[in-house]
């Protein structure tokens, strides 16, 4: 039996999976790949797309809606769906892949698919992958972080007064789903100018952005795909 492998896509530019997974994916006969519906009905998968333009069999590819409500359970029960199928597949003896992009076990909901598995005594395997943060810093040619200096990553809820803490600790911040903290990263540059900040959006996209001039970030109301590294030059 083939084990359940999940292949990290890394955060949008073809060329950033790993050789490891990319041979994962065309040996692969069932590939699941999340898709979502936007506000104005159209249907999105960043997944599909890198998957497309790394010329893999569209007849593999299974997609599956992934609702982005914020009620967990909706999202749970899609990747319930998921599981099932993928036993059933795993049992007929098929080389199944799940994607999920940057890496799967860093901010990623599908990393659920992969505990259920492993309750169940099916072999998993978890394939790495560049996580979008990293993809970041060298797109800003940036030293995300050096010698002593920690780095404390948010997944989105932050205050102001937690980054000021954070900068005089020497941390480096990374902040992602940075639409969920919008008006507090706004204050903070108001409140401090003296720290470096520099904005990422859609990167390995052809929307991507890369900002480090602080008017024109606290301009912008930031998109799900975006993240912001804040660094003190005094650290
Ligand atoms: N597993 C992913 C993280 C998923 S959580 C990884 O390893 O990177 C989703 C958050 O990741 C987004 O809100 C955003 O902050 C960040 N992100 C993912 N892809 C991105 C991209 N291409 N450009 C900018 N930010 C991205």
């Amino acid at each position: 039996m083939h084990p359940i492998i999940f292949v990290s896509l890394g955060p949008g530019e073809p060329e950033l999976i790993t050789i490891k997974g990319l041979k994962a994916l065309q040996e692969a006969d069932c590939i699941f790949c999340p898709e979502t519906q936007t506000r104005d009905g159209r249907t999105v998968s960043r997944a599909a797309d890198i998957m497309q333009q790394l010329d893999i069999h569209e007849s593999s590819i299974h997609r599956f809606t992934l609702p982005m409500s914020k009620q967990r359970k909706d999202a749970l029960a899609a990747y319930d769906r998921v599981y099932e199928e993928t036993l059933l597949l795993y049992k007929e003896n098929k080389k199944v892949c799940i994607v999920a992009e940057g890496d799967a076990g860093f901010y990623s909901s599908i990393h659920y698919i992969f505990e259920k598995l492993q309750a169940e005594n099916i072999p998993v395997m978890h394939i790495a992958g560049i996580p979008a943060f990293i993809a970041a810093g060298a797109l800003g040619g940036l030293h995300i972080a050096s010698q002593e200096e920690r780095l404390t990553v948010i997944p989105g809820i932050t205050t102001v007064e937690e980054i000021e803490k954070l900068i005089c600790e020497k941390s480096a911040i990374v902040i992602m789903k940075l639409s969920q903290c919008t008006d507090e990263v706004h204050r903070c540059i108001h409140l401090h100018p003296e720290y470096s900040y520099h904005y990422f959006e859609n990167i390995g996209t052809p929307n991507e952005k890369y900002l480090n001039d602080n008017k024109q970030i606290e301009g912008l109301s930031y998109p799900y795909f975006s993240l912001l590294i804040i660094r003190s030059d005094t650290f």
